[in-house]
Order: C-alpha cells, then sequence, then structure tokens
C-alpha cells in the first residue's frame, strides 16, 4: 500500500510517497516558486543524489501535473491504483477537527471556514487539495490536521482571559500547532521509554524555523506554546513570541505604525533576526563564535524563553517521564540542549555531556543515568506522521 504526503504551500509543493508495508520514503521532492518564471523542481530517490529540474509551473494544477509525471517517469507509481490514498497536510482545522478526515465537499468547507484563522496556510493548503481531486479523482484523499492534536486541551488552557463573544463568536482562543510533530515524537518517547503513550507524560520541544512546546499528559496535549496563531510562545528564527500586548498600540501611537506594518514586524523582523539579524541558528553561533555581542545575547534569550516554558510545564503536568528535543535545532544543537538543560536537577533534569554530543538516532536518551527524568532527542518526522494518520483514518470503519 503507497500512500502519498501532499504539503501545498502558496508558491511551493512538497511531497513524499510512502511504502507503508515497511514505512519506506520511495521519493520526496519539492516544486518551488510556483507562479514565477524560474520554478524548479527538486527530488530524491533512495540511495542516489538530489535530482534539480527547472520547470514550467504557473500554477498548482500545472506543479501536480509535473509531480505525478514524475512519479511515473521514476517507476515509483506504476498506476494510480497503487495509492491508497493522498494525505494532505493541513495548517488550520479550527474546533472542527479532532482527528484527521476523510475529504469531502464538506470537509473542504470547512476548511474554507478557517481562512481568517490561517489566511497564509488554509488557502494554499485548499489548492492542494482541489488540483489533487482534479487530477486523481478516484483517489481517497485525508486531511491531516497540525491543530488537531490540540484539541484535548481543557478550555481553562486554551481560552484567552478576553470577553467571551470574541471566543463564542470569532473563535478568538488557542488552536496549537506542530501537532503533527508534537504527536510523532510523543509515539516515539512512549516507544524508547517502553511505555504505553496512554501512560506518559512528556514536555516536547519542537526547535525548527517555528518553535513550540508542549505539555502531554498521559499521551494527550493539555497545554502549548503557539497560541492562535503561530505568533506566540517561544522566541523563533524571526517571530517574537511572548511579548506584552501593549508592544503593539505603543507602535502604532508613537512610530504611526499600520497594522500590516507591525504583523509583518513581529513576524518576519523579529525573534533572533530582531535581536542579531540573523535567524538561521548554525549563522547564530558562527557569529557568537566570532564574538558578535548580539548573537550572544539572541542565543541566552532563546535558552532562557524555552526553560521558563519547562518550569511552567513541569509545574502543570506534576510528573514528566521525558522531556524530548526535535526539529532541525533541537536534533543537532548540542549546545543549545545544554544551556536549556542547565542547573536543572531540582526537577530530576541532569545532561550527560558525552551523549548530548552524539545522540543515538532515531531516538537517544541524552540524560545521566541516574536522574528520573529521560532526555530524550528524537527525529521528527511530519510527512511519515501525516501518512500514518491518513492510514489510520481509511482503516476506520465508516459510520
Ligand atoms: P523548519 O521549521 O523550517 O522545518 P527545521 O526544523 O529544518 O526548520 O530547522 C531549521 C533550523 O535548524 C535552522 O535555524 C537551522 O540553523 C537549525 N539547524 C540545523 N542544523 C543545525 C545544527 N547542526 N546546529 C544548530 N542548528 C541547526
Amino acid at each position: 500500500m503507497k500512500i502519498l504526503v501532499l504539503n501545498a504551500g502558496s508558491s511551493s509543493v512538497k511531497y513524499s510517497l510512502f511504502d507503508m508495508s515497511n514505512r519506506s520514503v520511495l521519493i520526496a521532492g519539492i516544486i518551488e516558486r510556483i507562479g514565477e518564471e524560474a520554478a524548479s523542481h527538486s527530488y530524491t530517490l533512495p540511495d542516489t543524489d538530489r535530482v534539480r529540474e527547472d520547470i514550467v509551473s504557473r500554477n498548482h494544477q500545472q506543479a501536480l501535473q509535473v509531480l505525478f509525471k514524475t512519479l511515473a517517469a521514476c517507476r515509483v507509481l506504476n498506476d494510480c491504483r497503487e495509492l491508497a490514498c493522498i494525505g494532505h497536510r493541513v495548517v488550520h482545522g479550527g474546533e472542527h477537527f479532532r482527528e484527521p478526515a476523510l475529504i469531502d465537499t464538506q470537509v473542504m468547507q470547512r476548511i474554507a471556514e478557517v481562512i481568517p484563522l490561517a489566511p497564509l496556510h488554509n488557502p494554499a493548503n485548499l489548492l492542494g487539495i482541489e488540483e489533487a481531486i482534479r487530477q486523481m479523482g478516484d483517489t481517497p484523499q485525508v486531511a491531516v490536521f497540525d491543530t488537531a492534536f490540540h484539541q484535548t486541551l481543557p478550555d481553562y488552557a486554551y481560552r484567552y482571559p478576553l470577553p467571551k463573544h470574541f471566543y463564542a463568536e470569532h473563535g478568538v482562543r488557542r488552536y496549537g500547532f506542530h501537532g503533527t510533530s508534537h504527536r510523532y515524537v510523543a509515539e516515539q518517547a512512549a516507544q524508547c521509554l517502553g511505555k504505553s503513550l496512554s501512560e506518559t507524560n512528556l514536555i516536547t520541544l519542537h526547535l525548527g524555523n517555528g518553535a513550540s512546546v508542549t505539555a502531554i499528559q498521559n499521551g494527550r496535549s493539555i497545554d502549548t506554546s503557539m497560541g492562535m496563531t503561530p505568533l506566540e510562545g517561544l522566541m523563533m528564527g524571526s517571530r517574537c513570541g511572548d511579548i506584552d500586548p501593549a508592544i503593539h498600540f505603543y507602535l502604532s501611537r508613537t512610530l504611526n505604525l499600520s497594522n500590516e506594518a507591525i504583523e509583518s514586524l513581529l513576524n518576519k523582523e523579529s525573534g533572533c533576526k530582531g535581536i542579531c539579524g540573523e535567524n538561521d541558528m548554525r549563522a547564530i553561533h558562527r557569529m557568537a563564535e566570532a564574538g558578535d555581542e548580539q548573537a550572544k545575547l539572541a542565543l541566552a534569550m532563546y535558552a532562557y524563553r524555552i526553560k521558563k516554558y519547562i518550569g511552567a510545564y513541569f509545574a502543570v503536568l506534576g510528573r514528566v517521564d521525558a522531556l524530548v528535543f526535535t526539529g532541525g535545532i533541537g536534533e543537532n544543537d548540542a549546545w543549545l540542549r545544554e544551556q536549556v538543560c542547565l542547573d536543572m536537577t531540582l526537577f530530576g533534569i541532569a545532561i550527560d555531556q558525552q551523549k548530548n554530543q552524539k545522540p543515538v538516532r532515531p531516538c537517544g536518551n541524552i540524560s545521566q543515568p541516574n536522574y528520573g527524568l529521560a532526555i530524550l532527542v528524537i527525529a521528527t518526522d511530519e510527512e511519515l506522521e501525516i501518512a500514518i494518520q491518513a492510514m489510520q483514518c481509511m482503516e476506520q470503519p465508516s459510520l
């Protein structure tokens, strides 16, 4: 059984084709700069070098035509009947979707209804779905939502202290994101610990360009740092994370900045980039090593803000079986992991320096043996998780 996973953005489509009999990737690629003069397609087949081609892709229709032609030309998909389904990443499912959904017109309508909550993502996700249906109409399509894992948050965690009609009439609440990644690493962590997920308490740190932390109790998300949008929570590459909301009014009043200018400032010019001019963590380390004080400050702030959330989620969870690091930074940045875990023995957190330098892949425990709490470094795989969830959705008996 094969499953194609599609992640359609406004100007790109990422894809992976899985053979679910052994969960192996048959091909993975990305079509970029859709709608521009110089669109490109790059893909990798197992045990071969990456292939990169210039293509014509004026829109998502042409992008998917290129994709399906490539699958046939590479002989990884000879007949569309080999496909059990196509799994689509959808960023926002609002309150409608707690689980993946087999796509029909009603599901598409509901994804469209929450466009105001994810104006940059949901329209592109929908474009990908519509085009896949047009070109592969006989293949079932499943939507897997970034927000779904966090639908188990209790009301006192997801509500904001604002007048209630903003929630009731306008959906103003915490939704949380990166749910596919938090869920995937939670399952892997439980396996590593030899426990059932439904008995496991975790603090999962997804640290990539975007970053979020989730408190997981008995396998269920009970709080998470991203909010109504992915701007809240941890300091990120170019997003500010938690700041005093009154800064917005101050900037508007004193500098006469428009809402659009402030939105762009907080999303694209803040976080690490705002502090030291760079958003890529590897580059920030190089700057800090060369003595750049602002880069050192960005690193100190980044680690400090993660630490504060760990403390908060310890208080929320009471018992924690493991702290989990994932994402490009969480998986690769030994320095940051050490800083985050420094002086945390009170919580049972103590890192083993040597293990931290080279964690066992794909799931390594870098904790000192005598401490109760495991510190796990786990490689996330959102595409595989989407494929797994899409398959489970297909296998569910219809009501
Ligand atoms: P995205 O959120 O776009 O999926 P990733 O999870 O790939 O991003 O994370 C990207 C971040 O990971 C970048 O800031 C990058 O510098 C950082 N990163 C990747 N490898 C390393 C490394 N070896 N050490 C420190 N940071 C790293």
